[in-house]
């Protein structure tokens, strides 16, 4: 493990500026959400375990484990090392207990029957944008990374997701108008839309399963790779909540090359070497390292990877953060509402 290397400065490098023990409101906020959120997780570690014999009775102590260090949380949050608390912090702990209670992946039902009512509506979605050119092909599919990203189980808006997934055809609809709350929409048109392509090379770091990656992301990303920039998928190594792991999201992308030739030769997948929903950019694989080689475009995708962590992240290359705010904490840290959209691009220093 090792810092990602297009850290601008890592010396310097800032994971989180929202400490919840100096936030006692926002602290009581998350505790509970994490309880309820825990449940969610639960129930859906029923599906995925529920054949295996003492499955009720690893849930129950991982239920009473849990709640029991949120308790103590919320007497002591200055108890973990170096004395502060992060949302990454309390997410650190929820996989520790779901991994050592032997329910490590409780979404994975979840995630296989989203990505595949995703693939089967991938052509469907990617023949739409063809229809489109210039400006208005590229704002839909910026658009079209806000509808997908709404399929979130750790986000208070998109817990329900097991019991009813948000519809990306539907959701389409209801995105923001622009101007966004971090608008950088026409500084990326104009870079995105140079006629010989404007990067040869991006890391992304993608984030849910189904429709966020497979009918949101991946047709911006095809829309790049067309232009000749070869693209880098970073998927978190171990399972957290439904965001998609380095095998799953090389098998949907197998799927999807076999549906559309044009994604063939321009993707690879690399596990980032993460295990939580947020990400710590001084501790990647070195194999995200070595594929990271020759990038000059970031792109961080999702909430938790883009905005609770690394949104003010420096890269020493053009950078995209792109999320839709699903939980009233975070847009109330950000300063804007419920549902609005981050599209943060900042170029490169290149003086
Ligand atoms: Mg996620």
């Amino acid at each position: 493990m090792a810092r990602f290397c297009l850290l601008k400065d890592p010396e310097n490098y800032v994971l989180y500026d929202w400490d919840l023990v100096q936030d006692t409101e926002s602290l009581a906020y998350w505790l509970a959400h994490f309880v309820d959120q825990f449940d969610q997780t639960l129930k859906c570690a029923g599906e995925k375990y529920g054949d295996e014999a003492d499955c009720s009775e690893r849930i129950e102590a991982a239920r009473t484990h849990f709640r029991r260090i949120l308790k103590h949380l919320e007497l002591h949050p200055d108890s973990l090392p170096g004395g502060r608390l992060g949302v990454i912090d309390i997410c650190r702990l929820r996989e520790m207990v779901l991994r050592g209670h032997g329910l490590g992946d409780p979404f994975a039902c979840l995630k296989a029957r989203e990505n595949r009512i995703a693939l089967d509506g991938y052509m469907k979605t990617v023949s739409a944008y063809e229809k489109l050119s210039g400006r208005e092909k590229w704002e839909a599919l910026a658009r079209g990374v806000f509808a997908g990203n709404l399929f979130d189980v750790g986000s208070p808006a998109g817990m329900d997701a097991p019991d009813m997934a948000p519809d990306f055809f539907q959701s389409i609809d209801n995105v923001k108008p622009r101007p966004w709350l971090f608008d950088g929409f026409d500084e990326f048109y104009q870079d995105a839309s140079k006629p010989r392509g404007a990067w040869r090379k991006a890391v992304v770091f993608i984030d849910n399963a189904g429709s966020d990656f497979i009918l949101g992301l991946m047709p911006l990303l095809k829309q790049l790779a067309a232009g000749g920039t070869s693209i880098v998928l970073a998927a978190n190594e171990l399972p957290s909540l439904n965001d998609l792991t380095e095998i799953e999201a090389r098998a949907c992308l197998d799927e999807l090359m076999e549906m559309d030739p044009a994604l063939d030769g321009m993707f690879e997948v690399v596990s980032s070497g993460n295990d939580l929903p947020l990400i710590d950019m001084t501790n990647v694989s070195d194999a995200l390292n070595t594929a990271a080689d020759g990038a000059d475009l970031v792109i961080v995708e999702g909430m938790g990877r883009g905005v609770e962590s690394n949104f003010h992240t420096a890269f020493n290359v053009d950078a995209l953060h792109a999320a839709v705010l699903k939980d009233t904490q975070v847009t109330k840290h950000m300063g804007g509402e419920l549902f609005d959209c981050i599209f943060k691009y900042t170029r490169a220093d290149r003086g």
